[in-house]
């Protein structure tokens, strides 16, 4: 009689819990079918406001850096990604931390809170290089040493970038702040040398940028395919 009394009492509370989980199941996968991918890129454009970054005569890396996360963001979004950039106009990312050590440092870690907050698949970081042998030219693709993903985000992404550049570059571990201090996979794609003339020239030619930007989103997508995060087919974008 007793047991019979636990069990009448177990089922009590037991079948309210089975089907709770088991509406909690049905819900989820009727979720999972009906919301789309979260697939969020962060686009970064280095530097900014008081910030030029290196420059070359009127041209400062900030202006190149920013046309180029434009761009870099609508042909992602052709492409069905969420896009959050860092900044969308000529201005730093200070604000987001008040309090505290210098501008740089605060603009760093404003960008490196803001994908903290987003949790993107990857962050795509923008910049341009400079060097004092101005015969050094090409895109180069940097990734924080150490973390293999996004080496993987990077060997991708250059492959796709020396299929159209006449210099072919090698990826390069680098150590760098806003990189270091992300969690998802993160690259900082050097697009070209200011320092190198014909360099400069291709980095204010908006059909090579869309060049250099299709390519950043077919090593994107190289990578998500190879860590699982995308179905084989490519999306048409329609
Ligand atoms: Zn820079």
């Amino acid at each position: 009689m007793i047991s019979l009394y636990i069990l009448v009492i177990r089922r009590r509370v037991l079948v309210p819990i089975v089907l709770c989980l088991t509406w909690l199941a049905v819900f989820g996968l009727v979720l999972a079918g009906l919301l789309p991918e979260r697939r969020v890129i962060v686009i970064d454009p280095g530097h900014g406001g008081i910030d030029g970054g290196t420059s070359s005569g009127d041209l400062l890396e900030k202006d190149v850096n920013l046309r180029m996360g434009h761009i870099l963001r609508e042909v992602l979004e052709a492409r069905q990604y969420q896009v959050v950039m860092t900044r969308t106009d000529d201005s730093d990312v200070s604000h987001f931390v008040p309090n505290g050590a210098s501008r740089y440092r605060r603009d760093l870690k404003g960008r490196v809170r803001l994908v903290g907050r987003v949790r993107p698949i990857s962050l795509i970081s923008i910049h341009v290089n400079w060097h004092k042998d101005s015969w050094r030219r090409g895109a180069i693709v940097y990734y924080q040493n150490g973390e293999t993903d996004s080496h993987l985000l990077a060997e991708a992404i250059q492959e796709e970038l020396n299929a159209i550049q006449p210099v072919k570059r090698q990826v390069r571990a680098a150590d760098f702040y806003v990189l270091r201090n992300t969690n998802a996979p993160a690259v900082l794609v050097e697009l070209g040398f200011i320092s190198n003339p014909e360099d400069r020239r291709l980095m204010q030619d908006a059909a090579y940028l869309t060049k250099q930007a299709e390519a950043v989103r077919a090593g994107l997508e190289v990578f998500l395919r190879q860590i699982g995060l995308q179905d084989q087919s490519p999306r048409d974008g329609t």
